[in-house]
């Protein structure tokens, strides 16, 4: 492809609406556009990684002994109402009516149209096992659409169905899709884990659900599994419950020094007083660009530092050193404590819910036990001060938390839809039966997002090579340069002859934009051609993800390009 000839509209400023690196990314880039809520056109480069991925499915699905069939989008009430779902799926589900006055509504899934298909064409146990799958959009109906392709609307979705004579048959089904989905995540360059999950409106008796990794903590984002709260896990509001803790109505105790000879941590003191890590109060000092402070947390929880920085309004917030530890407490690291005090004290909401709790005692291998506020010390302000984590409920209705990126659910299903829509067969014996299901889902797109999630840096996105928009950038630096310009299309020509996946820059603009976007774009393998190079008789190489440049011949450069890009391959696959 020629970059001049093509469509790569690219941004330079982060757009302000996207809070998550795939979603930024994604609109830098040029590879989705937003029409309305939740709601994304992808663009060229976008849709040639989507396509990517499908393919990648389709290969690993096939292998597995899918078969590709493809349904429709709109769906009569009827087979919803059958299956009981009609009234269960509630306001996620888009309904309208036709001309006609029937009742239909847009596909959020479709185990009923499949089940509907089978029980009208599968009658007899020769014709089973068998599995069904589609790559397709699907339409759910999200209160709060976020983070682009990640939670949205409407969104391509593989989705497959297994059907089998017994248990022992759905078992089998489900295991190779569960090894089908580990293969086609693989091959996408992402790193994930399996985890056992909450089955939801899809329902069954057991589901396991594919969550990428992140490489840091920050970009993990909290659902709630009940309502339609989500939040990035920086941003995640901790939801401070008084009846969560009844210690706040022991009576007070008599304040009283401890002797915590070289007990530092918040492990060595619990195990040494016999207490546990609820019972007491962590005091960090963080220098701000402005302050010291002392951050008052329970022993259990960690201070998000994103909310202390907005708290303080500062533009830096870092733990101090053990000098400055020592000056603001007089004791060294790991004695810590509210007690005396003379700095600005902000708490955790937790600790209003707290009593005679265990603190430093401000002077080395001292703790103070039956520590309370108000009466031992003053707290200038509580705050939402900690990382939300598992276990805290959702600060809008109380329902669990989750935490994570799904990119992929698998559902063992027994009979939750055969039985109602009664999908049966005939046995050997003439017996009828009803058939056993699975289903499988794989979010295309989310695919393509985790993988950003994953490979990125501060210039751009680093994509895996089997899903990159392109394997390879050609960058002819001076296109005034004949001999540049020859070596360039050449090299072009050579690659694309060999069926490399290749964007030429032929565009007349600055090398340092071309570079810029290069990066941006997150080819892995970039290819720089310039006037003093070309002279030498040679171009440069450089791989995306990797620091170092190295100079080629020219001659034998098509060949030696088309074998690291082999090798990119071996190394993600
Ligand atoms: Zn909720």
């Amino acid at each position: 492809m020629r970059y001049s000839k093509y469509f790569i509209p690219t941004y330079k400023e982060t757009p302000t609406e996207a809070e998550v690196i795939s979603h930024q990314l994604m609109l830098r880039a040029g590879m989705i556009r937003k029409l309305t809520s939740g709601v994304y056109t992808f663009l060229p480069i976008g849709l040639k990684s989507v396509r990517k991925v499908e393919n990648i499915i389709r290969e690993e699905m096939n292998r597995s002994g899918g078969i590709e069939v493809l349904m429709p989008a709109v769906h009569p009430a009827e087979l919803w109402k059958e299956s009981g779902r009609w009234d269960f799926y509630g306001k996620e589900l888009l309904r309208f009516r036709d001309r006609n006055n029937h009742e239909a509504c847009l596909a959020p899934t479709h185990e009923e149209v499949i089940t509907d298909l089978v029980r009208r064409e599968i009658h007899s146990y020769k014709q089973l096992p068998v599995n069904f799958y589609q790559i397709q959009f699907k339409f759910r109906d999200e209160i709060r659409p976020r983070f682009g392709v990640m939670r949205c609307r409407e969104f391509i979705m593989k989705d497959g169905y297994t059907f089998d004579i017994d248990e022992a048959g759905a078992d089998k089904s489900y295991e190779i899709m569960r090894r089908t989905y580990s293969r086609i995540f693989q091959r996408c360059g992402l790193k994930f884990k399996v985890v056992e999950a909450d089955s939801g409106s899809i329902g069954g008796s057991f589901s396991q659900e594919f969550m990428v990794l992140a490489e840091t903590g920050e970009d993990q984002i909290v659902t709630c599994s009940k309502c339609e709260y989500a939040a990035n896990m920086e941003r995640a509001e901790v939801r401070w419950d008084v009846d969560r803790s009844s210690s706040s109505r022991e009576s007070l105790k008599p304040l009283e020094e401890v002797q915590t000879p070289n007990m530092r941590t918040v492990e060595e003191v619990t195990s040494f007083l016999s207490i546990s890590p609820q019972e007491l109060v962590k005091t960090l000092i963080f220098k701000t660009d402005r302050q010291v402070v002392a951050a008052l947390i329970r022993g259990d929880h960690e201070v998000n530092e994103v909310k202390l920085k907005n708290l303080l309004a500062a533009d830096s917030v870092e733990l101090a050193d053990p000098g400055l530890v020592a000056e603001v407490t007089g004791a060294p690291m790991g004695f810590a404590g509210p007690v005396g005090l003379k700095v600005k004290m902000i708490a955790d909401n937790a600790l209003k819910g707290m009593a005679n709790f265990v603190t430093g005692g401000n002077k080395e291998d001292v703790h103070f036990i039956h520590t309370n506020t108000e009466r031992d010390f003053i707290v200038d302000q509580f705050a939402d001060l900690r990382v939300i984590m598992p276990g805290d409920h959702c600060p809008r209705c109380r329902g669990e938390l989750q935490f994570k990126r799904g990119i992929g659910h698998v559902f063992k299903l027994g009979t939750k839809y055969s039985k109602p829509l009664r999908a049966v067969y005939l046995d050997q014996n003439g017996e009828e039966k009803v058939i056993i299901m699975g289903t499988y889902g794989i979010g295309v797109a989310r695919t393509v997002a985790a993988a950003i999630e994953q490979n990125h840096d501060q210039d751009g996105m680093i994509f895996p090579i089997p899903i990159a928009p392109f394997e390879v950038a050609v960058l002819p630096l001076q296109l005034y340069q004949s001999e540049v310009v020859a070596a360039a299309e050449r090299i072009y020509t050579e690659l694309l002859d060999q069926k490399i996946d290749v964007l030429l820059d032929d565009r007349d603009v600055r090398p340092g934009v071309k570079f810029k976007d290069a990066d941006l774009l997150g080819t892995p393998l970039r290819i720089t051609l310039s006037e003093k190079t070309v002279k030498e008789g040679k171009l440069e190489i450089k791989v995306r993800s990797e620091r170092t440049v190295s100079l080629i011949p020219l001659a034998s450069a098509s060949a030696v390009i088309i074998q690291k890009v082999k090798d990119l391959y071996g190394s993600a696959e």
